[in-house]
């Protein structure tokens, strides 16, 4: 029996019924996937809510903006820190990210409302950090005893002249981070893109669902400077609300992670014109392809000679260790499960290090990041989706502009991957196994099964994976190394994964008296030894 039917055999009926369509083997004409749907209560998912993907991913990184988590303490406690999204402040922005603002409900605030609390909680943020923004984010207990966080943002907004935005997340919305991801599109494309007037240079661009977790944006950033790429913001690592205002002025968008961020990507395009391509600056094949797919979009000779230039230059700094690294790796195979993009991105440079992917999996992923954006038409809405506001956005009569002539934008269209994403699933092998909302149970048994050399995944899941003999490596927080994007940084992950596989320690999982019959030792230390 495979690997896929030796685990759904263990199930229930009724689990059987659910799970089948989240667990597939890539074959050609097996390719859809269920995704996005309700966890099953009680099988132990490792996805989180509404709240981590709008706070703790989209908007946490904004480093001039306090978030306030309108709640009881324990949202903002477990979500203070743990992304490592990095982050500078300089003489004209100011960085909070060490900060973590709370309302800190009591019971008293349940039962007689948090509003009053809240208000509290907004000018003593005034009056203390004095930030660019004010975001509010709220949690479980927000939406069900009712507070008006968006009246109360609007309040404050005029009190205290600055812009306050009220994100309503609470964590029972969407059926994971995903939904989260869209609320906070919608507030940002609502409150703030489009509301900054800073001169852009040419080749002005935005970095979309880029979190610089570890310093990968930094790392591409450099990288793109070389070049001379004027970025006007990042969304949103080590971004600013000073920054995202003027996003509408950037004459390209770059999209990483399609799932947090293609809201705000389709939104710029139709309200500013602003075309964006698919991008991954994860590995140093899928990097010089992003680059010269960027420097192809402007066509402009000297951009192409200087991306040129710059990719030759930046591959001799690092192909010899690439080489070493490979060396060790070739041969290897690795199981990859993330939350809704690194689980493609890395595939390449495991690619790239010779390392076969044989599972992989996204938390929150939905069908178009499987499957690719030609089945967004046919994705039914469930009822558990209905209630993450879909916004509609018209083209700004003042500030709408057509960037390419139709005829260029037809000439590049698909070479470019302009307004397209693939997926995850077309590049990867047939008969590589794809899982969709991987539990607990699965992760044993698909370890114990598939054996993979390295399993790439999160906090939850590290050491169960690890307690079993198998290598696992953190691709959220990068087990705190990092930068692991660009070429800089698949150099990084290429010496964290040697490194971690070759470890002596290996050796030492199975006692010895368990293999060898009889041990042979000597005694030392006493006058006489044996
Ligand atoms: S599910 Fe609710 S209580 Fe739990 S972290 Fe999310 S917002 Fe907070």
């Amino acid at each position: 029996m495979e690997a896929r039917e030796r685990l759904l055999d263990k199930y229930s009926a009724r689990v059987f019924k659910n799970r089948k369509d989240h667990v597939i083997t890539k074959a050609e004409d097996a390719t859809e996937i269920a995704a996005n749907s309700r966890t099953i209560p009680g099988i132990m998912t490792n996805r989180g809510c509404c709240y981590a993907g709008c706070k703790g991913v989209v908007l946490g990184p904004l480093k001039d903006v306090a978030v306030i988590t309108h709640g009881p303490i324990g949202c903002a406690f477990y979500s203070w820190g743990t992304r490592r999204h990095k982050a500078k402040g300089d003489e004209n922005t100011k960085n909070f990210l060490e900060y973590c603002f709370s309302t800190d409900m009591q019971e008293s605030d349940i039962v007689f409302g948090g509003e009053k609390k809240l208000r509290q909680a907004i000018q003593e943020v005034v009056e203390i950090f004095d930030p660019a923004s004010i975001m509010i984010c709220s949690t479980c207990p927000v939406g069900l005893i009712g507070d008006d966080i968006n009246a109360v943002a609007a309040e404050a907004e005029k009190l205290y002249n600055r812009k306050v935005i009220a994100f309503s997340c609470e964590g029972y919305k969407g059926v994971s981070q995903s939904g989260g991801h869209h609320i906070a599109n919608n507030g940002l494309i609502r409150h703030v893109i489009g509301t900054g007037d800073r001169p852009v240079k040419k080749y002005a661009i935005n970095i979309l669902g880029e979190y610089n977790i570890g310093g990968d944006g930094w790392e591409i950033s450099r990288v793109l400077k070389r070049i001379g790429y004027d970025i006007v913001s990042v969304m949103t690592g080590d971004g600013s609300y000073a920054e995202l205002k003027n996003a509408h002025l950037a004459e390209l968008n770059v999209v990483q992670c399609h799932r947090s961020i293609n809201y705000i990507a389709e939104m710029l395009k139709t309200k500013y014109g602003t075309d964006w391509i698919k991008v991954n600056f994860i590995g140093v094949s899928s990097m010089i392809k992003s680059l010269r797919d960027m420097a192809k979009y402007f066509g402009d000779e000297e951009l192409i000679a200087k991306t040129e230039e710059v990719i030759a230059e930046e591959l001799e700094a690092v192909s010899e260790e690439l080489e070493y690294y490979k060396s060790r790796l070739k041969g290897k195979t690795a199981a990859l499960f993330v939350g809704g993009s690194r689980s493609h991105h890395y595939q390449k440079l495991l690619k790239d290090l010779g390392v076969e992917t044989v599972l992989a999996g996204y938390e929150f992923a939905h069908r178009d990041d499987y499957e690719g954006r030609e089945v967004i038409p046919f994705i039914k809405e469930d009822a558990d989706s209905k209630n993450i506001e879909s916004i509609k956005v018209s083209p700004d009569e003042a500030k709408y502009k057509i960037r390419l002539s139709e005829t260029k934008y037809n000439e590049l269209k698909d070479s470019l991957s302009l307004e397209y994403y693939e997926g995850m699933i077309k590049e990867m092998e047939n008969g590589a196994i794809i899982v969709d909302d991987l539990n607990h149970f699965e992760t044993e048994e698909f370890l114990n099964l598939l054996k993979p050399d390295v399993f790439y995944s999160g906090i939850k899941d590290k050491y169960v994976a690890q307690k079993g003999g198998i290598l696992s490596r953190q691709l959220h927080s990068y087990d705190y190394s990092g930068p692991y994007a660009s070429f800089k940084g698949a150099v990084n992950f290429a010496r964290d994964t040697v490194m971690g596989i070759y470890t002596p320690a290996w050796k030492y999982v199975t006692a010895p008296w368990k293999t060898e019959p009889t041990l042979e030792g000597t005694l030392t230390g006493g006058e006489q030894s044996a």
